[in-house]
């Protein structure tokens, strides 16, 4: 592609960094934003510059949060001793839609999955391995994908925590759309976290 400008240049090979976004697309976002007022390009710049530079990972669920506590882990109508472990913040916020669940969350940061070179230590599984061993946790339910590496991670956790007084469950699964809970529509999401099974039972289906 060749450029008039060097600014252009440059402001289209960032924005193609991103996923999804060809040189293409990148361009034709650059172009609508130079013919946008000003102030709306410097308003998109500074919020990007906000989150990256003040956003914080709520130091007990590690979940997305602008304080050290989360307004989750921070609210004292949430019932502490369920945990709903998730992948990522889509999946807190997938799950909060439904309206369906009132423990606490524990975002793992991912899914173990040694193709990418993604192991336990890389996720925040210690910290919930930590929170179990500490006693007040009654059930924790695992509630990411049905993929190899989400079974595998549920597994891993499993077998970490088996010899504690905790109970494992696992969402019912009957979430269809593409396996993943962000896509899953609210009721049948809803649904199967109220409708959960254990999870020694699911590991036999
Ligand atoms: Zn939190």
């Amino acid at each position: 592609m060749e450029f008039s400008s060097k600014l252009l240049e440059r402001a289209v090979n960032e924005m193609s960094q991103l996923p999804g976004i060809g040189k293409r697309t990148a361009l034709r976002l650059v172009l609508h934003m130079l013919r946008q007022p000003k102030e709306q390009t410097i308003a998109l710049s500074e919020a990007l510059q906000a989150m990256r530079k003040d956003v914080k990972f709520c130091k007990s669920c590690h979940n997305i949060s602008d304080v050290e506590l989360c307004e989750i882990c921070s609210n004292p109508n949430r019932k502490e001793h369920i945990i709903c472990v998730v992948e990522d913040v889509r999946d807190v916020m997938a799950i909060e839609n439904t309206s369906s669940f009132k423990g606490l969350y524990h975002v793992l940061g991912g899914k173990i999955s040694p193709m990418d070179g993604i192991g336990p230590h890389d996720l925040n599984i210690e910290t919930l391995v930590a929170k179990v061993k500490q006693g007040t946790i009654k059930e924790l339910i695992f509630a990411l994908s049905s993929t190899m590496e989400g079974d595998t991670t549920n597994f891993y956790i499993f077998k970490q925590i088996q010899d504690y007084k905790v109970f494992t469950s696992t969402i019912a699964r009957g979430i269809s759309v593409g396996d993943e809970l962000e896509y899953a529509d609210e009721i049948t999401l809803g649904r199967s976290i109220v409708n959960r099974i254990p999870f020694e039972t699911s590991m036999k289906l």
